[in-house]
C-alpha cells in the first residue's frame, strides 16, 4: 500500500510541477505569438516623446476578420490627462488598451503618440513609454526583488525597495522570512489580489513611463484596499498621459474625459457631471452603482 502509495503522490506533485510549467510555457507562447503578430517597419524609429499626447484616429478593429470589434474609435488623451473607458463587458475596453501596446495592428485608422504613429516606431521604444497596471498581474516564480525589478533591467535593491514602500508593500515583505528574497508565485508564496496588484505598482513606478494604462480589476477588493490602491494609481498617474479602463464609476469622475463603449462604438462621451446631466447610458450606470 505504501508502496502505491509513494509513487501516486509522486505523480501528483509531478504533474502540478508539469502544469504548473506548461502554463508558464504556454503564457510565454501566446507572448509570442502576439510578438509575431506585429513586426518594425523598415527603418522603424524609436519613439519620441514629449509629452506622451494619445490619439486614436478613426479605429478600426478585428481580432478574426469576420468579426469587427471596433467600428471607427477616435479619441484623444492629451498629455498628463487621464481619459477612462467604461461600458459593459465585451465592448472592446481592454482591446483598445492592447492596441496602444501595439500586441496588435489595428486594420484601418491609426493611433498615435505625440504625432508619430505607432506602427512606424519600433516595438522597445514604444513599450518602454507604456506601463500597464492589469487586472490581474502575473507574477514570476522567482524572487519578490525579480518580480518588482522586472519593471526596469538593472534597477539596484535600494530602486527596487523605494519603489515597493511606494506602493505599500514593503512592510508586507520584509515581514516574509527571507524578505525581497522570498520566492512568490505558484511555487512560492501567495499573494493577494492587493498584493499582487501592489506589485505591479512597484514595477511600474521604477519604469516610470510617460504613458500609463490602469486596467481596473473586476474582481472586487474589500473597499479599504480598494481605497488605498486607488489612490496609489492617483498618485502613480500624477502628470502622466493615463487611459483606465475602469469598472467602478467612482474612480472616473475627475477624468478630462469619459468614452462610454458599447459594441465596439463610444456610444457617449464627455466629463462626469456632463453626462450625469444627459441622462443617459452613463447616468443610468451610475444610478445603478450608486443604490
Ligand atoms: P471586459 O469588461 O469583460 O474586460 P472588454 O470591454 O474589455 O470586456 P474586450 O476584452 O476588449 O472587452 O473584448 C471585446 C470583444 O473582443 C469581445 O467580444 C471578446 O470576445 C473579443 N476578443 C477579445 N480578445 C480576443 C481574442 N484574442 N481573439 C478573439 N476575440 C477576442
Amino acid at each position: 500500500m505504501i508502496q502505491l502509495y509513494i509513487p501516486l503522490n509522486f505523480l501528483g506533485v509531478l504533474y502540478r510541477e508539469i502544469k504548473q510549467s506548461l502554463t508558464d510555457i504556454e503564457k510565454m507562447f501566446r507572448l509570442l505569438d502576439r510578438e509575431r503578430e506585429v513586426a518594425d517597419a523598415p527603418g522603424a524609429q524609436p519613439l519620441q516623446v514629449s509629452g506622451g499626447a494619445v490619439r486614436f484616429e478613426d479605429v478600426h478593429f478585428a481580432y478574426e476578420p469576420a468579426r469587427p470589434i471596433l467600428h471607427g474609435v477616435s479619441f484623444e488623451i492629451p498629455a498628463g490627462k487621464k481619459v477612462a473607458v467604461v461600458g459593459p463587458s465585451g465592448s472592446g475596453k481592454s482591446t483598445l488598451a492592447r492596441l496602444l501596446y501595439r500586441f496588435y495592428d489595428v486594420q484601418q485608422g491609426a493611433i498615435r503618440i505625440d504625432g508619430q504613429e505607432i506602427r512606424q516606431v519600433t516595438q522597445s521604444s514604444l513599450r518602454r513609454s507604456i506601463g500597464i497596471v492589469p487586472q490581474d498581474t502575473v507574477l514570476f516564480n522567482d524572487t519578490v526583488a525579480y518580480n518588482i525589478g522586472y519593471g526596469r533591467t538593472g534597477a539596484s535593491q535600494v530602486e527596487i525597495e523605494a519603489a515597493a514602500r511606494a506602493a505599500h508593500i514593503h512592510d508586507f515583505i520584509a515581514a516574509t522570512p527571507a524578505g525581497y528574497e522570498t520566492r512568490v508565485g505558484e511555487r512560492g508564496l501567495k499573494l493577494s489580489g492587493g498584493e499582487k496588484q501592489r506589485v505591479a505598482i512597484a514595477r511600474t513606478l521604477l519604469k516610470n513611463p510617460p504613458i500609463l494604462i490602469f486596467d481596473e480589476a473586476t474582481s472586487a477588493l474589500d473597499s479599504n484596499n480598494e481605497r488605498a490602491i486607488q489612490a496609489e494609481l492617483e498618485a502613480v498617474g500624477q502628470d502622466k498621459t493615463v487611459l483606465v479602463i475602469a469598472h467602478r464609476l467612482s474612480t472616473v469622475t475627475d477624468a478630462h474625459e469619459i468614452l462610454v463603449m458599447d459594441a465596439g462604438r463610444i456610444v457617449e462621451r464627455g466629463r462626469h457631471d456632463e453626462l450625469l446631466a444627459q441622462g443617459g447610458r452613463y447616468a443610468e450606470m451610475w444610478r445603478l452603482q450608486s443604490q
